[in-house]
């Protein structure tokens, strides 16, 4: 039965070599996944963002992005909602739920898988995977039948050190480690991730400097670029001068607005690094992402900038806020 789910079946009734007793007693007795579909947009670059319910009423996001070289990546949440509030991101303004199980977390790799064949998978979504380690790395471990390998499996982090120290230790499988830094030094970091105060800069690089040492894999370093906060070219030697080029790889994202939310709203209200008088932050202007890149590869420090996907139905890099594609 698992090999029919993990090969896109939509339903117990295409499982055409289980007797069909048991079929049907399955699909009165078992539901088919752990969540409901609520919404689901498609954007026009072809990514589609779906809105899930688990069964006890929470939200969960996850996306499917098409590029055109045929890649396939899903990105997924591993929390509904966020504990931590990292002010640029839209997950982190929303009420934090709850853990999702494993279960919840492969059904939404499933729920593409049943669209069509995905190659890659990022732990990017809602919320912070190493807050949910297990049940992250029990769903991890399914994707392969999927036909996502864990060589194209990525689960990033924040930098919480206890659940990072243990995928160090305790993950065996080839699966690629991504930190979101944002900033090269403790106090602006601070500003933007407060959970930087407590696992500052240097414990959280000597952990993936670990992960490089235990697996002989470069960490992808996501740095979201935020216009007058941390996009400046002192910052890019600063954050040069910071990582190992043999360790550590960086991925630039350009940065997507989000829309302020007016009750409950925790992100884009602080005092320097919030440059815009409406509260929320201004994506870095392509000349100075380029400036900023090109200080990091005179260093010989290995640098990429995302391309933004979604973006027009909030399916974006930390856009992701159970809101529908018109912001409702
Ligand atoms: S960036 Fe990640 S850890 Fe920070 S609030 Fe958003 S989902 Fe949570």
């Amino acid at each position: 039965m698992w090999q029919w789910a993990a090969a896109g079946a939509v339903g117990y009734e295409a499982m055409t070599n289980v007797p069909s007793e048991l079929r049907s007693a399955l699909e009165q007795e078992v539901p088919f996944s752990t969540l409901a579909v609520e919404v689901e947009a498609q954007a026009r670059d072809g990514t589609v963002k779906a809105l899930f319910r688990t069964q006890d009423g929470h939200p969960v996001e996850a996306v499917l992005m098409r590029y055109r070289d045929g890649r396939r990546s899903l990105c997924l949440s591993s929390q509904s909602g966020c504990p931590l509030t990292c002010s640029f991101c839209a997950t982190g303004q929303m009420r934090f739920g709850r853990n999702l199980t494993a279960s919840e977390i492969a059904d939404q790799a499933l729920h593409f898988r049943r669209v069509e064949r995905v190659d890659h998978a990022v732990f990017m979504g809602m919320g912070e995977p190493m807050l949910n380690l297990d049940a992250v790395v029990e769903a991890a471990l399914l994707l392969p039948d999927l036909g996502i390998t864990h060589r194209r499996t990525t689960i990033s982090t924040v930098g919480w050190l206890p659940g990072l120290r243990r995928f160090v230790d305790e993950v065996e499988e080839p699966i690629r480690l991504a930190l979101s830094l944002h900033a090269p030094t403790d106090e602006l970091r601070s500003e933007l991730m407060p959970v930087n105060d407590r696992y500052p800069l240097r414990a959280v690089l000597a952990e993936c400097r670990r992960y490089f040492e235990v697996r002989r894999r470069k960490v992808f370093v996501e740095y979201v670029m935020l216009r007058g906060v941390n996009d400046r070219v002192e910052q890019a030697r600063a954050l040069a001068d910071l990582l190992d080029p043999k360790v550590f790889k960086v991925n630039l994202i350009p940065y997507n607005p989000i829309p302020q939310r007016k009750e409950g709203a925790r992100g884009g209200t602080m005092g320097s690094p919030t440059p815009n008088p409406t509260g929320m932050f201004d994506g870095s202007t392509r000349k100075a992402i380029a400036a900023f890149k090109d200080v990091l590869e005179r260093a010989h420090l290995p640098a990429t900038v995302r391309l933004t996907r979604g973006r027009d139905i909030q399916a974006a890099c930390g856009q992701l806020a159970a809101v529908g594609p018109s912001g409702s």
